[in-house]
């Protein structure tokens, strides 16, 4: 792995400016990491709202490092003018690397990256942030598929440790390692894994859900199970798990697994999380979920 990890360094291009697609949960986290981390950024949305919002949350998480005496206010100014809120695509000519994270949506994702491909230079890495669609599918929207790859982060981003990087079936190596290297100049753990439903985190999560699920099933109830989990030293159980992701992002990805590997998961039917998606409680986000939240 150390041998893999220095070729890896070798191969890779420094990213002195960077931009994320999308100032959404995702995007604003990857943005306020990446500033944090001393490589200045852009961040394009198509909503000015996105932005407005997405910059008052990089403003509150570094208020909260300035309050806990871990940066001076001088610092903290520092980072967010590394933050560079756009709407338009005119800077990105000077751009090293883009990471896509707009919509979970084939047709807008495919969209957005023939556009950035447009205005990026030839050697512009491209990575897309998706969680379940096939990096080597995305990459079909592009000329250039070799500079395409996947970096995906975990929610929330400045917390999560984990980059997965996923190598498509046209990426290239210096694509790779340029990512990786980038992952790491954010103080991130990158992994380089191969292009599959759920990649490598998500094939062994959704089984231990879909588990979860089954015991619901039996009549067991999701508080004890998730004070079992956390007595066996997880952080928290699997229905507070769930409520954090979003149980429309939960079954959406449930689905798009028991689809890639249908003899694994296809005793999947009507299980907890369809019904409360059905129910229109789709956690921390609306307000209830398996819990309520205030
Ligand atoms: P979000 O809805 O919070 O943000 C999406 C943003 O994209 C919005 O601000 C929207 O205005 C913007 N947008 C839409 N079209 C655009 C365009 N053409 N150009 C620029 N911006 C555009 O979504 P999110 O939760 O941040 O998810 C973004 C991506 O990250 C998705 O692919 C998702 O699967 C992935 N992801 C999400 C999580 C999570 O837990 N939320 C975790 C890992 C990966």
């Amino acid at each position: 792995l150390k041998r893999r990890a220095r070729k890896c360094d070798k191969n890779a291009r420094e990213v002195k400016l960077a931009a994320v697609l999308g100032a959404g949960i995702m995007g604003g986290g990857i943005a306020y990491q990446s500033a944090l981390k001393g490589t200045p950024i852009l961040m394009k949305d198509i909503r000015e709202e996105s932005i407005r919002l997405g910059l008052a949350e990089a403003d509150k998480q570094l208020g909260k490092r300035v309050e806990k005496g871990r940066m001076t206010v001088r610092q903290m100014a520092e980072v967010l003018n590394g933050i560079r809120p756009t709407l338009s695509y005119g800077d990105f000519g000077q751009v090293d690397l883009v990471i896509e994270a707009v919509v979970e949506k084939l047709e807008v994702k495919q969209a957005v990256l023939a556009e950035v491909e447009a205005q990026v230079r030839e050697d512009s890495v491209i990575a897309s942030n998706t969680s379940t669609i096939s990096i080597s599918r995305l990459a079909g929207s592009l000329e250039h598929p070799e500079r395409f790859c996947g970096m995906h982060f975990f929610n929330p981003v400045p917390l999560m440790p984990l980059v997965e990087v996923i190598r498509g079936e046209r990426t290239s190596e210096q694509t790779v390692a340029t990512t990786v290297a980038y992952a790491r100049k954010m103080g991130k753990t990158p992994i380089v894994v191969n292009d599959c439903p759920g990649f490598l985190v998500n094939r062994v999560l959704f089984p231990y859900l879909s588990g979860f699920t089954r015991l619901l099933a039996a009549g067991i109830d999701f508080q004890r199970i998730d004070r079992v989990m956390e007595a066996f030293g997880w952080p928290m159980g699997p229905a507070y798990l769930l409520d954090v992701v979003g149980i429309d992002t939960a079954v959406h990805a449930r689905n798009v697994l028991a689809e890639g590997y249908p003899e694994r998961m296809k005793e999947e039917g009507d299980t907890a999380i369809d019904v409360l998606l059905r129910a229109g409680r789709l956690g921390q986000k609306s307000g209830a979920g398996f819990y309520a939240y205030e």
